[in-house]
């Protein structure tokens, strides 16, 4: 068995070190810190959504001594368009804790990794291996789809997720423990693909057990998601907009939006505006489809209004200071 599992890892990294995605952002100038942002960043996300989003972010926080004083505000202002906020908010807190508990410098054992929000066992596998070249095992999804067809394990059985980390743990090599962990994420990615698998360019066809089998690909029944319709009102002026801090612990906690029009009737706030007029479009949430109605009201100076909600009027220039929902956004950019 050690031989055989000896055999699985020296082919992925040999093979990393001639056919790995090098030139991805994050496999540059590599730092627990940056492993950890392009790690959190890719969970649910695609590598090419990701890579501006990165880039960007590296710009403005390129270590820890960077973000260590930003506020979740410009946190959320660079997550704007990637989705999945709680991921931003969760890099905010871990931060903090770093700052307080660990003398702002990176935690480097598996125990302190996991105890930082949004860091799980994988996310911290990848820094621990990558980063610190310490071996440990990783199981994220590209991972799981290699490791799960090279030995046939049905991953639709309720326990296969233990079964794979034993053998993502099994087949975690003591030397070139960097390679390794890239390599096969990148098998993942590029070679044994969801759909169309290229089994003659694998390094671990030869041991696998499905290799050049047909794949079937067993959709999952979609299940229905709930509907929900919202009404926003945003009033401009001069290039400034009303928005509002969403506050509310649902989607979108903490993103600035629009007057959020909850059905009080003869709504006061907004009257008599130059011009007006309406969108209506859908937006997909990973649990939710929202069915968005936003009322555009045009005014001639902007005005103070009473409300306990947190607003500001912000001018469209300091719009990229803030956390915005991508459909959001993108009214204001295209619409207004
Ligand atoms: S041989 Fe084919 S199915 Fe097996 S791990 Fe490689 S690409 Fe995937």
């Amino acid at each position: 068995m050690e031989a055989a599992t000896n055999i699985f890892s020296s082919s992925i990294y040999s093979w990393y070190e001639k056919h790995g995605r090098k030139d991805l952002p994050w496999r540059k100038n590599i730092t627990p810190y940056s492993v950890w942002i392009s790690e959190i960043m890719l969970q649910q996300t695609q590598v090419k959504t990701v890579i501006p989003f990165y880039e960007r972010f590296m710009k403005k926080f390129p270590d820890l001594n960077a973000i260590s004083d930003a506020s979740e505000e410009e946190i959320l202002a660079l997550w704007t368009g990637l989705g999945f906020y709680r991921r931003a908010k969760n890099i905010f807190a871990a931060k903090e804790i770093v700052k307080k508990n660990f003398d702002n410098n990176f935690p480097s054992t598996f125990d302190e990794l996991v105890s930082l929000p949004g860091i799980g066992k994988s996310t911290a596998g990848a820094i621990l291996s990558i980063a610190y070249k310490k071996s440990f095992p990783i199981l994220d999804a590209n991972v799981k789809r290699v490791i799960s067809r090279h030995d046939k394990v049905d991953v639709s059985e309720k326990k296969s997720d233990n079964k794979l980390w034993q053998l993502s743990d099994l087949y975690t090599p003591n030397k070139k423990i960097f390679e390794y962990t890239q390599g096969i994420m990148d098998v993942g990615a590029t070679v044994c693909s969801i759909k169309k698998p290229t089994c003659i360019e694998c390094p671990v066809s030869k041991t696998c057990k499905t290799a050049f089998e047909e794949i079937k690909v067993i959709r999952k029944s979609k299940k229905e998601k709930p509907q929900r319709e919202i009404f926003f009102k945003l009033a401009h002026s001069n290039n400034k907009f009303l928005l509002f801090k969403k506050n509310s612990k649902s989607f979108w906690e903490s993103l600035w939006v629009p007057y959020e029009d909850e059905g009080i009737k003869n709504d006061k706030i907004f009257k008599k505006p130059l011009k007006r007029n309406q969108q209506k479009f859908n937006h997909a949430l990973s649990h939710l489809d929202l069915m968005i109605t936003i009322e555009i009201f045009e005014y001639k100076k902007p005005f103070k209004i009473s409300t306990n909600r947190e607003h500001q009027w912000i001018c469209r220039d300091e719009i990229k200071n803030y956390g915005l929902p991508k459909p959001i956004k993108h009214i204001i950019d295209n619409h207004v």
